[in-house]
């Protein structure tokens, strides 16, 4: 598989290419946002954003707006409101530095199987016998959430979540069909007081939903938070009481 590491930094790409390597992959290295564009295209991109030609961000734009090619974004740990609008902007997922090449080929993996199934050929993860074998998992319509391995599947099939995506579902998934508030997620998936910008909290709720590949799945309760409802559950006409998950006093 033909990877293309976007990367300035030399003791950053130095170590991940020969990292990327051990495991099979065949690395090109473009060391600024303008070459990355020029490369051939490759099977995935590992786009730094801090470049030193261009924003990264407009390099994942660039490159989304011309293919599908699944781009994985390597961050600082700061980098918060470009890592969403990178998600935004139809990235598949990323990695905070500092991060260890397993973590990275983990997200590859996921993010390939995702984009194209079978791409990868009969890896482990890929073995039709575990899809469905879930046995500790929470069900909820089609989706089942396995809180121990972090894994979610969907019809059987897997699908890849951001940490932050994870954490999402399953403070929504505490308690299907009730509301949670705003208040409530930021505390649960990010950390208690939370103030950086509650954009971020729409950010990721838009980014599940594409993956959850049906919108209906959270429901937006205007000016409190959001509900989880499997999409072929009918639809209750009135909210439904609070459930134990409402607890902000807004
Ligand atoms: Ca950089």
């Amino acid at each position: 598989m033909r990877v293309l590491l976007i990367e300035d930094d030399d003791r950053v790409a130095g170590p991940l290419m020969e990292g990327l390597r051990r495991f099979g992959f065949a690395v090109e290295h473009a060391r600024t946002g303008a070459a990355g564009l020029s490369a051939p295209e490759p099977a995935m991109v590992l786009l730094d954003l801090g470049l030193p030609d261009m924003d990264g961000i407009d390099v994942c734009r660039a490159l989304r707006a011309r293919s599908p090619v699944p781009i994985i974004m390597i961050t600082a740990r700061d980098d918060e409101v470009d890592r969403v609008l990178g998600l935004e902007l139809g990235a598949d997922d990323y990695v905070s530095k500092p991060f260890g090449v397993r973590e990275l080929v983990a997200r590859i993996r996921a993010v390939t199987r995702r984009a194209r199934p079978g791409a990868l050929g009969a890896g482990p993860e890929t073995g039709a016998g575990g899809a469905g074998g879930t046995p500790g998992a929470q069900r909820i319509g089609a989706l089942a959430i396995d809180r121990r391995t972090r894994q979610v599947h969907l019809h059987g099939s897997p699908i890849a979540l951001a940490p932050k995506e994870f954490d999402l579902l399953t403070c929504l998934a505490e308690d299907p069909g009730a509301v949670c508030s705003r208040r409530q997620i930021l505390d649960t998936a990010w950390e208690p007081h939370y103030f950086g910008p509650t954009k971020t909290l729409d950010v990721h709720i838009a980014a599940l939903r594409r993956k959850l590949g049906d919108s209906s799945w959270i429901e937006n309760i205007r000016g409190i938070g959001f509900r989880l409802v499997p999409p072929s559950a009918p639809h209750a006409a009135s909210t439904p009481p609070p459930g134990p998950c409402v607890g902000g006093a807004r």
